[in-house]
């Protein structure tokens, strides 16, 4: 806040006293996680500059057409492109047009159904609506064996989706554009209305004037990156800590999202991608990766299945290099980056069972760890690895799997300086000595590596090569 310079000192204090308790309310989450230094995305720098890179890559992609069955949404640049995450701690990251606002369209369906579930729980929302994915176009008119929209994500659903919530909305010039054009939607309307798939007394005329004036709600992809986060937050909102849904309409949300969110198209993401995740004809996608962030992707051209291009490419790259697909093996799956949060303990944790086992000559232990991507270079406090360790103890098989089968750089210095090699020679174990000279002479400066580039190479190694691990 910038004060007037000719105010009394004592209001200034007071006035900035105030400002700052406004910050620190308004952010209550992200301050109380810096704390406590409990990100879920620990480094949260080099996540986002990943993050760009991925976004920069799509930025390039042409092909897709910007929608103009609705004349408002027909205005936009092809060019536009924009990324924005928050994650369930509330750190945010946006990249592109991000700022620039676009309606929401049908990634409002999501947040409409869960309201109604929050509202009037799952058993009343489904007496109306069904769970399953329709195989049909979002707008087809087409009912279920008992007579109801197959699920909230489509049309002929969301419609009576809408009847079951009670707030209003003002967007004005999208509205009066999409109910102009919105021919399909009171076909669908006065089909469930002979049906009679709404509650009773429901005055259809209304209720698609509500569900256009929905569809128009105008977002950013900041603010609705923080609206996909509070799905991956378990209906907390991460940025105030309010409760604003139940724990069961966020998690039939995701689930219908996961199932039905991408058209014709979800199978085939659910499948690639594997996340929940909401498309709408404006070129929005709607992303949570649960328990972690919430990301809004938004770019107008639209591929043959209604879908963003470059927000489609932009899903499918963040998964080929995360383990974000829900079906991601968290701890065998080397080849993918893990941004997640791996707490000081748990580091502390996995140097302690190295070291140990390499003191103790476990080597099926120590394979164990390798195959499941544990770095094997890991230091204690004193700068010593595993294979100083096993050199010290004279524990040749651990010694000669953790050089043949990790490729672990063979003279790693502790903080004394001192190598394996020296270790051996001090306690006098001459075939581990005569086994780490062989690598000595072999380790020219050339093969160095950086140390982090080395792990990552280790790890990939540890990955392509399980067989060879296995037989050590
Ligand atoms: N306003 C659109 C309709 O009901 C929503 C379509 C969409 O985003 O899929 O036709």
């Amino acid at each position: 806040t910038v004060f007037p310079s000719d105010l009394p000192h004592w209001i200034r204090q007071i006035s900035e006293a105030l400002s700052v308790c406004l910050c620190v309310q308004s952010n209550i989450v992200l301050l109380t996680q810096a704390f406590r230094k409990k990100f879920v995305i620990p480094d949260f720098m080099s996540f986002a500059a990943h993050i760009d890179k991925l976004y920069d890559k799509a930025k390039n992609m042409s092909g897709g057409q910007v929608a103009d069955y609705i004349p408002q949404l027909a205005k936009f640049s092809p060019d536009l492109w924009a990324v924005s995450l928050c994650t369930v701690d509330g750190q945010r990251h946006t990249v592109g047009d991000t700022k620039v606002p676009f309606c929401l369209q049908s990634c409002v369906k999501p947040l409409k159904y869960a309201i109604a579930v929050h509202d009037h729980g799952t058993e009343y929302v489904h007496r109306f609506i069904g769970k399953e994915p329709s195989g049909l176009r979002f707008n087809k008119l087409f009912l279920d064996e008992d007579d109801k929209p197959h699920n909230p994500m489509v049309n002929a659903g969301a419609i009576v989706c809408t009847s079951l919530i009670k707030v209003s909305v003002h967007q004005v010039s999208v509205f009066q554009s999409e109910r102009e054009s919105g021919d399909r939607n009171f076909a669908i309307g006065y089909y469930l209305k002979e049906k009679k798939c709404f509650p009773e007394g429901t005055d259809m005329t209304s209720i698609l004037d509500f569900y256009f004036q929905l569809c128009s709600i105008e977002v950013t992809c900041e603010s609705a990156s923080v609206m996909a986060a509070t799905l991956a937050n378990g209906g907390f909102c991460p940025i105030t800590g309010e409760r604003v849904l139940s724990p069961e309409s966020v998690r039939n949300t995701l689930s219908l999202m996961h199932s039905c969110g991408m058209y014709d198209f979800s199978g085939q993401f659910a499948f690639h991608v594997g996340l929940p995740a909401k498309s709408g004809v404006a070129g929005g996608i709607l992303l949570v990766v649960p328990n972690v962030m919430g990301i809004m992707c938004w770019s107008p051209p639209l591929d043959k299945l209604g879908n963003s291009v470059r927000g489609i490419q932009f899903c499918q790259d963040l998964v080929s290099l995360f383990n974000f697909h829900n079906y991601d093996n968290l701890r065998h799956f080397a080849k993918k980056l893990d941004p997640r949060r791996e707490g000081g303990d748990q580091r502390v944790k996995s140097v302690i069972n190295l070291l140990f086992a390499a003191y103790t000559g476990d080597v099926s232990a120590l394979r164990r760890f390798a195959l499941s991507a544990v770095d094997m270079e890991q230091r204690d406090y004193d700068s010593r690895t595993a294979l100083h360790v096993a050199a010290a103890e004279g524990h040749v098989d651990v010694v000669r799997f953790l050089l043949e089968a990790c490729k672990v750089n063979p003279i790693p210095k502790d903080r004394w300086g001192n190598t394996p090699l020296d270790e051996a020679t001090h306690f006098g174990h001459h075939e581990v000595v005569t086994l780490l000279q062989e690598y000595h002479n072999k380790y020219s400066p050339a093969e160095k590596h950086s140390p982090s580039e080395k792990a990552t190479a280790d790890k990939d190694h540890a990955a392509n090569n399980l067989d060879s691990m296995l037989e050590t």
